[in-house]
C-alpha cells in the first residue's frame, strides 16, 4: 500500500523523521508531500524544503521506499492521481487532533480519501518547525530537534 505524508516541513524536524521511519516500515511506498501553498507564509521555499528533506533522509539513513514530491492543488487530488491508499498525519497533542479530525472528515467527504493518524513519540511531541525556527533565529541549540544538515542551514540562513 502507498501513503502520502503531507505537510509544510518548514523545516523538517526529527519529529517528522520519526513518523516517516515508522510508516516506511508498514507501507510499500511513502510519498512525503511538501505543500506549495502560497496562502501559508513559509520561511523556506518549496524547493529549499525539499532539499532539506532529501539531505535529512540521507543523513538519517532513511531511504528506499520514500519519495519526496511537491503539489499545489488539493491534497485529495494528489492522493487520487497517485493511487495512494491513505493520508498520514502525526498527532502530538489534543489540539492537533481537533484540526486533524476535521481535515480527515473533509477529505473523506469531498473525495472518499481516508486519513490515518499516527501518535508522535513522547520524545518528539514538543518539537515543531515553528519553535525550531524561533530558537535558531536567536542562536539557541536546536541540534537535538533537527538533522545536522538542517541545523547548519538554519545557522547560515539566520547569519549565525
Ligand atoms: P502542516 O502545516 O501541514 O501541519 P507540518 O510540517 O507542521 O505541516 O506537519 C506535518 C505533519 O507532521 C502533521 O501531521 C504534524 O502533526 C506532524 N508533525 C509535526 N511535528 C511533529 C512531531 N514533532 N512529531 C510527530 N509529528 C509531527
Amino acid at each position: 500500500m502507498k501513503v502520502v505524508y503531507p505537510g509544510s516541513f518548514d523545516p523538517i524536524t526529527l519529529g517528522h523523521i520519526d513518523i516517516i521511519k515508522r510508516i516506511a516500515k508498514k507501507f510499500d511506498e511513502v510519498i512525503i508531500l511538501v505543500a506549495n501553498n502560497e496562502a501559508k507564509k513559509t520561511q523556506f521555499s518549496v524547493d529549499q524544503r525539499i532539499e532539506f528533506i532529501e539531505e535529512t533522509l540521507k543523513e538519517c539513513d532513511v531511504q528506499g521506499n520514500i519519495f519526496v514530491k511537491k503539489h499545489n492543488g488539493l491534497l485529495v487530488d494528489f492522493v487520487r492521481e497517485n493511487n495512494a491508499d491513505f493520508i498520514i498525519r502525526g498527532l502530538r497533542r489534543a489540539n492537533d487532533f481537533d484540526i486533524e479530525y476535521d481535515m480527515a472528515r473533509l477529505n473523506k467527504h469531498i473525495a472518499g480519501v481516508e486519513t490515518l493518524m499516527v501518535a508522535a513519540d513522547p520524545k518528539f511531541t514538543h518539537i515543531a518547525s515553528s519553535y525550531v525556527k524561533e530558537i535558531a533565529k536567536f542562536g539557541g541549540d536546536i541540534s537535538e530537534m533537527v538533522s545536522t544538515c538542517v541545523a547548519n542551514k538554519l545557522k547560515k540562513h539566520f547569519n549565525l
